[in-house]
């Protein structure tokens, strides 16, 4: 029988709402598509990147958004939380299907604080930590950590914006001058009250981040633990998997999935980590931030995971079963900041991907990024080469790209396959498990081990 609704009978969900409306949400969008998904998205620029895929709505207009929208999730987790809570409570009124991640762990995300004592709750390790309110908690801070420390506003910084580094005693004048009107509201990162945090200063050897996705039955699927590098405290390089952390990975998925059950979380999440010696010597991870959201650091993805994490957050939010996060290939994700290289220059690198976000050039702004998957694995380093000479802007790549690592040894391989699986294994049967079609999720967990051993080995 033909109808005139082109949408099966059973599809609740026709449009997703996203808050925000960057690259994030484009890439979002682009992947909603395909599983016939349509966004809409609050955000102010008419003219954001994510325009290109569905209507944007002005934050003046968000009745409208709600109205257009049959279930929702956030691409900017500094969105205001009232926002939030009314497309909490119009969820729970039956109106819409629901608001994804929860409005918990954005509250968490927004505030360093809340973060790291979350972390230490759920065992987690950090790097040491303090609450400071005026300069006499902060002298005290920074005796009881020991110099160096990094002074942080709890709220609103970003890219290692509202930090200050305190070297020496003599700096700490300067750091609580430049920090201080965050605590009583009046600086331009936190509009409202909030503490500093002083942390202690970790000399990390490398810093990587984990992403998952968590389906709505309680499902958590893992990506590879990944190296970030940062120039001027913005990422502009991603490895992905981080080589020689197989040893850690198991640590990784822990910890985010510890994090995503506490918070009974739905979607994908980033947890960032700096990997340092523990006190036997040993390396370890110490928690630093979860961003509650598709993440930078996952934009190898796209190309270089089975399913990426756009379409995996996309599946969560909209109840449908995950997506394998395995790595298809080792791949460097690179961030264009700034101005534009020639495209046909990039393209005539073999395994090149690129992705604009069509925004205008500015200084440090991220206007796109390339991901390099060159067919075989050692040609990567060459690949980086080319591509480091053809940026306008090199993000400070000109001086590392040669250190490009292309050992991804077999034992590396496979033991990331059985801390993987264990996590897979892990899938909680709650409540909600009887409202979910998600049997091919489940039956591709219970035989991943014999798949996932034939994938790594080809
Ligand atoms: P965040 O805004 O916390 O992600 O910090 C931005 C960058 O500053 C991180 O990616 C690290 O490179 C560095 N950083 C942050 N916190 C610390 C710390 N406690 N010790 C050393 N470096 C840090």
């Amino acid at each position: 029988m033909t109808t005139a609704n082109a949408y099966p009978v059973t599809q609740t969900i026709r449009t997703i709402g996203i808050l925000g409306g960057g690259q994030l949400g484009m890439m979002l969008a682009e992947a909603a598509m395909p599983l016939g998904y349509q966004c809409v998205f609050l955000e102010d620029n008419p003219e954001c990147p994510a325009s290109l895929y569905g209507r944007v709505f002005h934050s003046d207009q968000l009745e409208g958004f709600i109205a257009a929208a049959d279930v929702f999730t956030l691409e900017f987790e500094n969105t205001p939380t009232s926002t939030v809570e009314q497309l909490v409570s119009l969820s729970k009124s039956g109106s819409k299907q629901g608001m994804f991640p929860p409005l918990i762990a954005l509250d968490i995300a927004q505030d360093r604080l809340k973060e790291k004592q979350m972390f230490n709750t759920l065992d987690i390790a950090t790097v040491p930590f303090m609450e400071v309110n005026s300069e006499a908690e902060l002298k005290h801070a920074c005796k009881e950590l020991g110099l160096p420390i990094v002074l942080k506003t709890s709220r609103g910084g970003y890219d290692g914006k509202g930090q200050f580094v305190i070297k020496q005693d003599s700096d700490i004048k300067a750091a609580w001058l430049d920090l201080k009107d965050a605590v009583s509201g009046k600086g331009s990162l936190t509009p409202t009250p909030a503490p500093l945090i002083a942390e202690g200063f970790i000399n990390f050897s490398r810093e990587v981040s984990i992403i998952a996705a968590r389906a709505q039955n309680g499902q958590v699927r893992c990506y590879d633990l990944v190296e970030n590098h940062h120039h001027n405290g913005i990422l502009a390089k991603t490895q992905a998997p981080a080589v020689g952390t197989s040893h850690l990975f198991q640590q990784a998925t822990d910890a985010i999935t510890k994090v995503m059950n506490h918070l009974d979380y739905v979607g994908v999440m980033a947890l960032e980590l700096f990997v340092t010696k523990d006190a036997r010597g040993h390396n370890a991870i110490l928690a630093n931030e979860i961003a509650p959201r598709v993440h930078n650091s996952g934009h190898w993805s796209i190309e270089g995971a089975i399913t990426s994490q756009f379409e995996n957050h996309i599946r969560a939010v909209v109840n449908l079963p995950l997506g394998d996060t395995d790595n298809v290939h080792p791949a460097i994700m690179v961030n264009v900041l700034g101005q534009y290289p020639d495209i046909s220059a990039v393209l005539n690198i073999d395994g090149a991907h690129y992705h604009s976000y069509h925004k205008a050039e500015r200084d440090d702004r991220k206007i796109a990024h390339i991901t390099l998957m060159p067919n075989d694995v050692t040609d990567l380093e060459p690949a980086m080469a080319k591509l480091v000479a053809i940026l306008p802007n090199k993000v400070g790549l000109d001086k590392e790209y040669a250190s490009v690592d292309t050992q991804h040894s077999k034992a590396d391989v496979d033991a990331k396959i059985n801390a993987k699986n264990s996590t897979q294994n892990s899938i909680q049967n709650d409540a909600k498990a009887d409202d979910l079609d998600n049997k091919d999720g489940q039956a591709d967990s219970s035989t991943a081990p014999s798949s996932k051993s034939e994938k790594a080995k080809k």
